[in-house]
């Protein structure tokens, strides 16, 4: 059953929870609205979730795993159904793809690529479903054997931002359903859509109510109301690092699994042997990809010193023809910002640095021209001669600015790679295998890109060290994010039992 409870001749889209296979509405509270961060126009609203929305949500995912089918099902029948319901959101591709591109402000274009990654993730996802099993030992004895099974862990919040809702969604969802797992799912109040869209579609395919919920709602209110539910088992987050602090402390609390998958600050080093040509390529693309709204964000440029000077007008020449527009154009690179506060947020790092000595090499300011005026629009932006203390070095800033500094030798590019609280993933480009093994050794991050950015398979684990998290997404670790061992012990024949039966006996 449908979420929509209407859109109207003006194209606002109205959403209703989804919970328990229907939708269910919030009594009492505003509505909660979206306009679109391109235009400005209204394009949604959504409902905003109190406790007893999020109560009868985690009551019915309880309800679907406690009394079943989700978790009995076999492993065949849930990747079964899983490939259904890769194959239905396959089919709406193109549908989910315009609202994501709508409600982020991203380019429609690379929108479509996010859903791509959705369905790719759903099929993984099915294929571990069939395929996941224990382990057994046999040799650990005479007469004794033992064997590991995995099991669901329970009801799942699956927590997920606005920066890629759909995409970062499929991190989390598939995996979760793989192991056995029923969920609760609160999108980002800002980009609520697809993940409602996606709830209806996994019905549709078939999996049954209850299993899948979505509550829509403020962070701090809908988002804590869930997290803090006694009904919920794991939960899942992406996010900031300050709010993924607060996520870890009231999970702690309940003691809950956790898994946090926050903020980056990812080096691209580029060593004088690289192909210099696909470096410069890739250092544009990774910058600035999502308007550099992205977790894996190439912000920090570190050039081997002999080659910077050259290499930096490559990268600011090519970055000066990179389009900058609406969303739905299909000749954009770079969207809108998510929101008017965030582009002030992005312009006090400009700033920022400007007074900590940094060259502007490109961009730096709102961009207004061209149709662009009601939208937050932010030219791609370049600084030159970043110093490795200062804030633009370190802090994640998710907006179109690239931080460029040079090294000398691969200890200085490790120590500069280093030389931030976060360590979601890093990059090194060198024709030299020893270069790019000893400096993907010395990364403080969970993944290293070798003359490649921001690739990737729903096979490889994602996650972070340091400030950029706990835990790892996608890939057999991402199923195991939702389940939990059971070791069972088994023995035939004598057991040499250490209280001598003589004297349990007397004891009696
Ligand atoms: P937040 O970490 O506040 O929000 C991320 C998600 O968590 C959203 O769905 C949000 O809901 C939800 N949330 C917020 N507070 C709570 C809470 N107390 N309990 C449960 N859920 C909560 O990030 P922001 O959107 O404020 O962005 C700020 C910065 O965070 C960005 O500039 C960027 O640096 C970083 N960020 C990193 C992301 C990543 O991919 N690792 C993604 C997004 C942001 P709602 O939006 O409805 O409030």
């Amino acid at each position: 059953m449908s979420n929509v409870i209407a859109s109207s001749s003006t194209n606002v889209r109205r959403y209703a929870n989804h919970v328990d296979g229907a939708p269910l509405d919030a009594s009492g509270s505003e509505p909660i609205a979206r306009h679109d961060p391109a235009s400005g126009r209204l394009v949604a609203q959504y409902a905003d979730a109190g406790p007893d929305v999020v109560d009868a949500a985690v009551l019915a995912a309880r309800r679907a795993f406690d009394d079943g089918p989700w978790p009995l099902l076999s492993g065949a029948e849930r990747a079964r159904l899983l490939r259904r319901f890769a194959t239905v959101v396959d089919g709406e591709r193109e549908r989910l793809a315009a609202l994501d591109s709508q409600e982020v402000g991203k380019p429609l274009r690379l929108a479509r690529g996010d859903l791509e990654g959705v369905v790719a993730q759903i099929e993984f996802a099915a294929s571990l479903a069939h395929t996941d099993h224990g382990s057994s030992w046999t040799q650990l004895d005479t007469g004794f054997v033992a064997y590991a099974t995995h099991e669901p862990l329970g009801v799942a919040a699956l927590i997920v931002p606005w920066n890629f809702p759909a995409l970062i969604l499929s991190q989390k969802l598939p995996y979760a359903l793989a192991a056995g797992c029923t969920v609760v799912v609160k999108p980002s109040e800002l980009t609520s859509s697809s993940a409602l869209e996606i709830a209806d579609l996994a019905l549709a395919a078939g999996i049954p109510p209850g299993v899948v919920n979505v509550v829509t709602g403020y962070g701090p209110t809908t988002g804590q109301a869930l997290i803090e539910h006694p009904g919920v088992d794991v939960v899942s987050f992406t996010g900031s690092t300050a709010t993924g602090r607060e996520v870890a402390a009231a999970a702690g609390r309940g003691l809950k699994r956790v898994g946090l998958e926050l903020g980056g600050k990812a080096a691209n080093v580029v060593f004088a042997d690289a192909d210099l040509d696909a470096a410069a390529d890739a250092a544009v693309f990774a910058a600035f990809f999502n308007q550099g709204e992205c977790c894996v964000s190439g912000s920090r440029l570190l050039i081997d010193v002999r080659i910077a000077e050259d290499f930096v007008a490559t990268v600011v020449a090519r970055a000066a023809t990179l389009v900058t527009g609406a969303p739905d154009d299909e000749a954009t690179d770079v969207g809108a910002l998510i929101h008017e506060r965030h582009l002030d947020k992005v312009l006090d790092h400009v700033a920022g640095a400007t007074e900590a000595g940094a060259h502007l090499l490109i961009g730096g300011a709102r961009l207004t021209g061209g149709g662009l005026a009601d939208g937050a629009f932010m030219a791609p932006t370049i600084f030159g001669g970043v110093d490795a203390g200062s804030r633009l070095f370190r802090e994640e800033v998710f907006g179109p600015v690239l931080a460029v500094a040079t090294f000398d030798g691969a200890d200085d590019a490790i120590r500069l790679t280093n030389a931030t609280d976060y360590g979601l993933s890093n990059a090194v480009w060198t024709s030299d295998v020893g270069t790019a093994l000893a400096v993907s050794e010395g990364m403080r991050s969970g993944t290293v890109w070798i003359n490649t950015n921001i690739d990737g398979s729903p096979a490889l684990a994602f996650g972070g060290m340091k400030a950029s998290g706990i835990g790892r997404e996608v890939g057999f670790e991402g199923l195991r994010e939702f389940s939990s061992s059971k070791t069972v012990q088994l023995r035939r024949g004598d057991r040499a039992l250490p209280f001598p039966r003589a004297a349990t006996e007397e004891g009696r």
